[in-house]
This record gives structure tokens, sequence and C-alpha cells, in this order.
């Protein structure tokens, strides 16, 4: 089965990676207690990735919570590796951002509002069918690919 995360609030940037990379990964609310947070973790089947020392002493934690430190995005990535074998790339770009959606192939209709050169490149251009946001390769697309990239330790494909 795939790996499913969530992120308790703090680590709202590592779970906007995560959904780069394709991983199934709900965003903890900042008001949302410990024990709530488990529990949709124990709920939904998601390992919790929290740098929140305290949580780990709930008993319902137990193999289900993921420690991080503070620190860089990079070095957090390289320590969810420790944990799992980790996939940044297999299914890049296939998840919205902001609300974890899968991503579906924009419609004609939608394609008409993608910029011209966009459009004529010919390269696949994605929509959130939640927020209706499009996705394609954008200069934001390139910087997180790159990062990505590096994670996955693969320095030869181009994007
Ligand atoms: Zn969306």
């Amino acid at each position: 089965m795939e790996i499913k995360f969530i992120c308790d609030a703090m680590l709202a940037r590592l779970a906007r990676y995560l959904r780069a990379a394709g991983y199934d990964t709900a965003l903890a609310g900042n008001a949302v207690s410990d024990r709530e947070v488990l529990c949709q973790a124990v709920g939904e089947g998601r390992w919790l990735i929290t740098a929140d020392r305290k949580i780990i002493e709930h008993k319902s934690a137990r193999g289900r919570v993921v420690l991080l430190q503070h620190g860089s995005l990079d070095a957090q990535a390289e320590a969810l590796g420790e944990y799992f074998a980790m996939d940044w790339m297999g299914r890049a770009f296939s998840r919205c951002l902001l609300d974890n959606a899968l991503l579906v192939p924009a419609s004609d209709e939608v394609m008409l509002g993608v910029p011209l050169d966009v459009r004529q490149s010919g390269e696949i251009v994605m929509q959130c069918p939640s927020c209706r946001r499009v996705y394609w390769r954008g200069s934001h697309y390139r910087r997180m690919m790159k990062r990505l990239r590096q994670w996955q330790g693969d320095e030869s494909t181009t994007f």
C-alpha cells in the first residue's frame, strides 16, 4: 500500500513538497490538538510527521509518528528518507499543492485560459478538480522539480 502522511501545521512547506512528489499528504490545522491529529492519522492510516517532541508521549503515537528536527527543508527530506524509501520523482506533480487532490488533465475549455506559449509548447497541463487551480511547468514548478530531483539524487533528468 502507498504511504500516506499528515504533517503538523509547522511543516506546511514540507507538506507541499510531499504533495508535489505525489504523496497523499494531509496538513493539520493550527488550532487542532495533538490528540485530534493523532486520531486523524490513525483513522486515515497516515504517518504523522512532526517536529513536536511532546506528541510522541501519546500512547496512540507508537508506530505512527515520524519525529523530525526543526531545520532546513533539505535536512527534513533527508531525514524522511531514513524512515521510508522515498520516491520523490515517480509521481511528481500528480497532486494539488494546496488541497492534496489528484490532478486531472485540463479540459479543452480550461486550455483556452492557459497562455498561448504554454499551449503551443505542447506540454501537459493539469487541473485540480477540487480548487480548479491549473498546473503547468512554470518557473515555480521548475524550482520545485529541481529540489525533488536533488532529493532523489538524480541530476540527470532534465525538466
Ligand atoms: Zn486544488
